[in-house]
């Protein structure tokens, strides 16, 4: 039932912002190490939130992936260390574990994206613009859209992590809607 309301109020808010959803650059080949925080800053982002699925690891992963640690302590000397999140529709308590002493905070127990619940408990807790806080998602129907009804800035990973080998169906369903997503939202737009 709540998969079925969440589907609902994709397909609706997938209609009301379908021209900012066109408007992201789902092109550009990127992957989330190719993301300065630095420029981020520079351009006036105060606040970043990271999903967590494709985007610091693979599908289902516990961690994420290591070669990305200093790319996160960046973030967080960059922003501070109130000011760096992790939102993800997966918040497993392996993922909060390891943030926690990172500085980063994990955001559960809100609705699932597309629904803005998340974004907007962000930018409660730091008081800031919500053009100044970033999300980073690698889904558009999901952390794109959120970011879109929360009025935020969004980056699209179009490069997300995924291991094919490990988890061969989750993967290939996820790329299939990736795809999709790109696609409908690029048709659905002329409209
Ligand atoms: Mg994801």
């Amino acid at each position: 039932m709540e998969l079925f309301k969440r589907i609902l109020f994709t397909l609706r808010m997938l209609h009301r912002y379908r021209h900012a959803l066109a408007k992201i650059d789902s092109s550009t080949p990127r992957q989330i190490h190719q993301i300065s925080p630095a420029n981020l800053k520079h351009n006036g982002i105060r606040v970043l939130v990271l999903d967590f699925d494709g985007v610091l690891a693979a599908h289902g992963e516990a961690l994420p992936i290591q070669e990305l640690q200093p790319w996160l302590h960046d973030c967080v000397n960059i922003f501070g260390s109130t000011q760096v999140f992790v939102l993800s529709n997966k918040p497993l308590q392996s993922r909060i574990n390891y943030f926690n002493p990172l500085k980063i905070r994990c955001i559960a127990d809100v609705k699932k994206k597309p629904y803005p619940d998340g974004l907007q408990k962000i930018i409660a807790l730091t008081g800031q613009s919500p053009k100044t806080v970033m999300l980073v998602d690698d889904r558009l129907l999901t952390g794109c859209l959120a970011a879109c009804i929360a009025g935020i800035s969004v980056t699209l990973i179009t490069r997300p992590y995924v291991s094919l080998s490990k988890r061969p169906i989750q993967e290939l369903f996820f790329m299939t809607l990736r795809f999709l997503e790109r696609y409908i939202v690029q048709w659905y737009a002329i409209f």
